[in-house]
């Protein structure tokens, strides 16, 4: 692990305890564990790899300064991330990349805010940005209030859950990864531990304590990668495809779990491709395309603004001939058993003229967050 984070990062930039030694999750907490970063499924692509560069940021000058304040206390709406006028070129022989184009995000504690794009639209490179991996070309980074590029402390602010388990060391059980990542993030081992204890309660995962992280289930993996993640409390959590590939159950208590996470305190950036997650989660979203934000709405909003003002009454049985004749002179239309308005307006004379017919469901035209971000991405 080090050997990899000391060849793929700059020298200043390592896994320090306090006293500056590099650790590794084998000496720290199993003399004898045949763990490696190939064992425990590290992988280098694109936001893992940024996973761990956050995690090997050089944070050890301020951890000692760390707030231990429980998120919890931590209600109030504050700006936890602010950023503006983001730009980034990459330059490559002669040709050059504009992947950020002025991307502004500012994301609240307690919000969640999904970060959309297609792939290649800038995600990634707007939010090493935002940790402070890549610098900005043009354009400011505030995390609590601190600039990620000129003091480091801003960095304590930051927790990710990039790709979920690929976070954790899989030989090493909930509580070690617990203890020893929130040993690399300054916290004292008593106090890792004493707060791994927590998370293991909050999570239901107790009984799990002592089992290598391997044999949990992914639903479980991804609950302590979360917690992990928050062992150092940070104000602002990034979290990508927090569901990827789980079942319908895990699903729920992932979602469950990102939904106090963000009630504590907590500000989310969350990026996902799968957009049904995103509508569950979000409180606003931004859809960045070719390197700038092409919207940035409140979810509901948004979705209120893409969806139609028709509606579908769907009726158990077909109407009778009379009351067809009825509805065709309120100017609704029939289809077998549905009765399709155009607007809100007739929609309560149609019900009346329905009377004592029974109705099964009434839907209005609602787009959903997919549809929403097909039309933007596309005609944009
Ligand atoms: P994805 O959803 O596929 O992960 P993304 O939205 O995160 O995509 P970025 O990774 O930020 O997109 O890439 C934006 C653009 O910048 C792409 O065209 C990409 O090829 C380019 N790019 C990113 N990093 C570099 C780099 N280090 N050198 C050159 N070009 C880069």
């Amino acid at each position: 692990m080090l050997c990899r984070f000391n060849s793929a990062y700059p020298p200043n930039i390592g896994c320090y305890t306090e006293s500056r030694q590099p650790i590794s999750p084998n000496r720290y907490l199993k003399p004898n564990c045949e763990s490696t970063p190939q064992s425990e499924g590290f992988a280098t692509d694109g936001l893992t790899r940024l996973a761990l560069e956050i995690w090997a940021a050089p944070i050890h000058q301020t951890l000692h300064h760390c707030d231990n304040r429980d998120t919890t206390s931590h209600p109030a709406r504050m700006p936890i991330l602010e950023a503006q006028n983001l730009h980034k070129s990459y330059r490559q022989g002669k040709t050059t990349t504009n992947a950020v184009r002025g991307v502004s995000l500012t994301l609240n504690s307690g919000e969640i805010l999904a970060f959309l794009g297609p792939n290649g639209a800038g995600k990634t490179t707007s939010i090493k940005m935002i940790a402070g991996l890549v610098r900005p070309d043009d354009g400011w980074v505030k995390l609590d209030g601190l600039d990620p590029h000129k003091q480091s402390r801003a960095l304590k602010s930051i927790g990710a859950v990039l790709e979920g388990n690929r976070n954790l060391y899989w030989r090493l059980t909930p509580l070690e990864n617990l203890e020893y990542f929130g040993v690399l993030r300054g916290l004292s081992r008593k106090v890792a531990r004493q707060r791994g204890e927590e998370w293991l309660q909050r999570l239901g995962l107790v009984d799990k304590r002592n089992v290598t992280v391997q044999t949990l289930s992914r639903g479980m993996q991804q609950k302590v990668a979360i917690a992990v993640a928050l062992i150092h409390r940070p104000k602002l959590l990034l979290l990508d495809e927090p569901t990827l590939g789980l079942d319908v159950e895990a699903t729920q208590t992932v979602k469950t779990v990102v939904r106090e996470i963000a009630a504590s305190g907590c500000a989310i950036l969350l990026t996902t491709h799968q957009l049904d997650i995103a509508e569950d989660l979000s409180d606003r979203v931004a859809i960045i395309r070719q390197g700038q934000v092409i919207a940035e709405q409140p979810t509901r909003e948004l979705i209120r603004q893409f969806s139609g003002t028709s509606y579908n009454i769907e009726l158990e049985e077909p109407p009778d001939a009379e009351t067809l004749i009825r509805l065709e002179h309120l100017g609704a239309t029939t289809k077998d058993n549905h009765i399709f308005i155009r607007g809100s307006e007739q929609l309560y004379d149609v019900l009346e003229k329905l009377r004592p017919l029974a109705i099964q469901e009434i839907k209005k035209d609602t787009a959903d967050l997919t549809e929403v971000f097909l039309k933007l991405v596309q005609d944009a």
